[in-house]
């Protein structure tokens, strides 16, 4: 089966926690802060793989969850951070973001990689946190979570060869014999409503994809028929068997539609490569055979005389098109990426704020992770949460967009009650000096 468009949802690994840990020592009394940082977690990469020729697996598995990082440990011991996710998708796979439907991502050649989804960085155990002013930091990042995205995945055909010809010359009938694609063979036009593909491997153990293109007829460049979604097919591929239907009244007339409608549909189709294949000689005499050829030996193409039911001269065929293809470049057409993801969740300065009735909603990718990552129940989390959103200039946006005291903002799921206070007079020092003594506090107790 061709399947040519999917949905899966991919999911990056959460980073660890950091850890909140002491150094136990038996002549420190209270020994300095030994929490370890928490492992990144994975990342979820798209890569280009030559050898797959549908998305049909993914009909089957279509979530995909990177390992998230560890926790990080006491004895400032790291977390080991999460796998990589490494989904293959075939060459010429396009990708959508669902949210957005802008493309996030083309991958054409062999073994080109994408990062889709930026595993969530580690938390910092407090053993970071530690300054002159602050020996024992009571706090510790958790990891940032993972991103979740829901991707519509495209296959644009990158097919070697294309098979055309009107309906009934035998493009299914030849593809089937020549490769492992079963397509559905009948004797009416637009059997086939998919572009049927076979990979057929070459002596040197290359595989080309054969693309049969169905529903041309006269008419298909200005949109009759279903052959016009057909011809953007075409386009992508690098040689043309033409197949010509021996036993027609006027094989030249219908061979000569075909190529007008090439023509018309771009200057590209039309320099295309072609190998004319008169088909069906099986049952056709050899006097009328011989009138085709002698009439087609004006295009100037090389011809070979075949039956796809019978398989005669099929070889023949096929090893011509083995030695031509060699010398014809692979020809990749790139669309253009609306949004490249890695440089999205690297972007930290971006942010934005949207007022909804009195309420005041801060978006942006740095912010929310960074809200991720802040214990919410921790002052000292907090007071670091609010500088860096003040040196980001949220503060101020949020002065510029009319909050006044008392408004809600929201920050992610968070909400907050904005309280118009400069930051830098609210001293950092007072909160430490409480902190030491709890925990001066703390420790008379438990001696
Ligand atoms: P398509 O529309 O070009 O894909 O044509 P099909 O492959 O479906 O073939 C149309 C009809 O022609 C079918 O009935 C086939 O059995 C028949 N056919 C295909 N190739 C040959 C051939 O070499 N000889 C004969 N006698 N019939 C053939
Ligand atoms: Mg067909």
């Amino acid at each position: 089966m061709f399947i040519d468009l999917v949905k899966i949802e991919v999911k990056s690994g959460n980073g660890g926690n950091g850890a909140i840990a002491w150094r136990r020592e038996k002549y420190v009394p209270r020994g300095g802060p030994a929490g370890g940082d928490g492992g990144r977690g994975g990342n979820v990469i798209l890569q280009a793989d030559q050898n797959m020729s549908t998305l049909l697996e993914f009909k089957y598995k279509s979530i995909f969850e990177a390992e998230h990082g560890e926790h990080g440990k006491s004895k400032n011991c790291h977390g080991r951070s999460g796998k990589d996710l490494i989904i293959k998708v075939p060459a010429g796979t396009l990708v959508r973001d669902t949210n957005t439907n802008d493309i996030v991502a083309d991958l054409c050649y062999h073994g080109q990689k994408v990062l889709i989804a930026a595993g969530g960085n580690g938390g910092r155990g407090n053993s970071n946190f530690a300054t002159s002013t602050r020996q024992a930091p009571q706090f510790c990042e958790p990891g940032e979570p993972g991103v979740n995205r829901i991707l519509e995945l495209e296959l644009k055909l990158l097919a070697d060869i294309g098979i055309i010809g009107l309906p009934n010359a035998g493009k299914s009938t030849l593809i089937s014999v020549i490769s492992a694609a079963k397509p559905k063979i009948a004797n009416y036009p637009f059997t086939t409503l998919v572009p049927n593909l076979g990979v057929v491997k070459t002596p040197e153990g290359d595989g080309l994809v054969f693309a049969d293109i169905p529903g041309l007829i006269e008419g298909s460049s200005d949109g009759s028929g279903l052959g016009h979604q057909f011809l953007r097919h075409v386009e992508r591929t690098r040689m043309l068997i033409h197949m010509v239907d021996a036993l027609e009244p006027d094989p030249i007339q219908n061979y000569q539609i075909i190529r007008k409608e090439l023509k018309k549909y771009s200057k590209y189709l039309d320099s295309l490569e072609e190998i004319i294949a008169i088909n069906k000689i099986d049952s056709t005499d050899s006097e009328t055979i011989e009138i085709i050829e002698d009439s087609l030996q004006e295009e100037n193409k090389p011809i070979f005389k075949i039956s796809a039911a019978t398989t005669d001269g099929i070889n023949e065929l096929i090893n011509y098109v083995f030695e031509r293809i060699k010398h014809i470049p692979k020809e990749i057409q790139t669309f253009e990426i609306i949004e490249d993801p890695a440089a999205y969740y690297n972007d930290d300065s971006y942010f934005e704020i949207i007022e909804k009735k009195g309420a005041y909603i801060v978006k942006g990718g740095k912010i929310s992770r960074l809200i991720g990552v802040t214990d919410l129940t921790s002052s000292e989390a907090i007071y670091r949460l609010q500088k860096i959103l003040k040196s980001m200039g949220v503060f101020q946006a949020l002065k510029d967009a009319g909050v006044e005291d008392g408004d809600l903002v929201m920050i992610d799921s968070f909400e907050f009650e904005y309280i118009d206070e400069d930051l830098d007079a609210l001293e950092y020092e007072t909160l430490e000096e409480e902190l030491v003594e709890e925990l001066d506090e703390f420790e008379e107790i438990n001696n």
